[in-house]
């Protein structure tokens, strides 16, 4: 079994590579690059590639649902439940507040939007977020209806459903021994799932890479060459400076060994752009790879992929920068700050699927006043960025709840050390 695991880490890779070249070449191979409409792409590559995407997506629910469940009705009172939020949460926030701080710091030095010629930018329209009060937004968290909320995926909706149920099972004990055990066996079928449609995965990601890169080549990359270097340069800084030193710093595990176990997992979000369909298999990762108890992770995983998004505030924040430099609008130390704090709060309003940060960019840009067409400046390019911010966006979910996890000694060291 240890050679087999082995052996699917790799082949995500191969096929990641493998599919990007493949698209690139397709890209190319018909004069004047519109090679949208081949059979290859549009059928094979987006029935492969979206079939699987769909597959890790089914899993999403029922598996948060049962697993957050079952951990809650392990940990069992509401006073551990409630440290482990709390500092979760606390966790979640304060990472990106750094990320957005450190994207304008990148962006600063790289000045990725002076001297642009804007004509030259492919324009593209623009989508603007809808407005959502902030009370609206803290009320939704709580279900009207939580079949509703299971059915439309929810997940903070979910989250909150199921740690209501778990508590109570760990409160009834014996007397809901039925309903605990329908639980924990359903957890245990959505596991074996997960493992199984793992299996394709790395068909799935060449597709998906291949007809993404067949789609946008090289050329439409090169006038925002110094933009992507920016955000690529501030979401490296974060991955593997800030998330390992917190790593380091606060468990003393090695930050080597779970950027080696985690990277399937990062590639996996790289190829689908998506933290939600990402959750099964970082929460099967942390567990049998790293020893992370599911206890602690079925519940920030999920919560992580819906509100902490490290990756997409650095991008809104390097896009600030970009947009009010090929705008001449200069910003002050207060606007910065402002930015900060809106980026953190569209952040947690980011749903974690593909593009949906370029849309709460609009708020960002709306708190210090810059014009909503910056968006479009950069929405021919944002694919490929919102593939690496997804990564990074995961990457902090999976940090921070080892960290969280650890200090409730819920990570199993030897686990976390064995050789793959
Ligand atoms: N695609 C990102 C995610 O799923 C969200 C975004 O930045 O657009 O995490």
């Amino acid at each position: 079994n240890k050679g087999k695991k082995f052996g699917l880490t790799t082949w995500i890779f191969i096929a990641l590579l493998a599919g990007a070249i493949t698209g690139i070449v397709l890209h190319y191979l018909v004069p004047g690059g519109y090679i949208k409409d081949t059979v290859v792409i549009n059928g094979v590559f987006y029935v492969l590639g979206n079939g699987f995407l769909r597959l890790m997506q089914m899993l999403v629910v029922p598996l948060v649902f049962c697993s957050l469940i079952c951990g809650s009705a392990a940990i069992g009172d509401t006073q551990t439940l409630g440290k482990v939020g709390v500092k979760t949460i606390g966790f979640y926030i304060f990472t990106t507040a750094v990320a957005v701080t450190l994207a304008i710091a990148v962006a600063s030095l790289i000045n990725p939007g002076m001297g642009l010629d804007i004509s030259s930018i492919q324009q593209a329209e623009t989508t603007i977020a809808e407005k959502t009060s902030f009370a609206d937004t803290l009320l939704n968290i709580i279900p009207k209806n939580p079949i509703q909320g299971l059915a439309e995926g929810n997940m903070l909706q979910v989250i909150v459903f199921a740690l209501l149920i778990g508590i109570i099972l760990a409160k009834l004990g014996e007397k809901a021994d039925i309903v605990s055990n329908f639980f924990s066996q359903f957890n245990d079928i959505m596991m074996e799932m997960t493992t199984m449609v793992m299996k394709v995965a790395p068909i799935g990601v060449f597709c998906l890479i291949a007809k993404t890169f067949a789609g946008i080549g090289f050329n439409a990359f090169l006038p925002m060459l110094k933009y992507m270097a920016a955000v690529f340069l501030a979401l490296g800084i974060q991955c593997f400076v800030v998330y390992q030193g917190m790593l380091k710093g606060f468990t003393g595990l090695s930050p080597i060994t779970f950027i080696k176990k985690f990277l399937p997992v990062m590639g996996f979000a790289f190829s689908t752009a998506t933290s939600n369909a990402t959750i099964p298999l970082s929460i099967e990762t942390l567990e049998r790879e790293m020893g992370v108890s599911r206890k602690i992770s079925s519940f920030t995983i999920p919560l992580g992929a819906t509100i902490n998004m490290d990756g997409t505030a650095i991008m809104q924040g390097v896009a600030v920068v970009f947009a009010a430099q090929a705008f001449g609008i200069p910003l002050g130390i207060p606007d910065y700050v402002t930015v900060i704090a809106t980026a953190t709060l569209a952040s947690i309003g980011t749903a974690g699927v593909p593009g949906v940060g370029l849309i709460t960019l609009s708020m960002v840009f709306n708190s210090v006043g810059l014009p909503i067409e910056g968006i479009a400046l950069i929405m021919g390019i944002d694919r490929i960025l919102d593939m690496a911010r997804t990564a990074v966006n995961i990457t902090g979910d999976a940090v921070c709840t080892t960290i969280v996890a650890s200090q409730d000694k819920a990570v199993n060291r030897q686990v976390f050390y064995r050789k793959k």
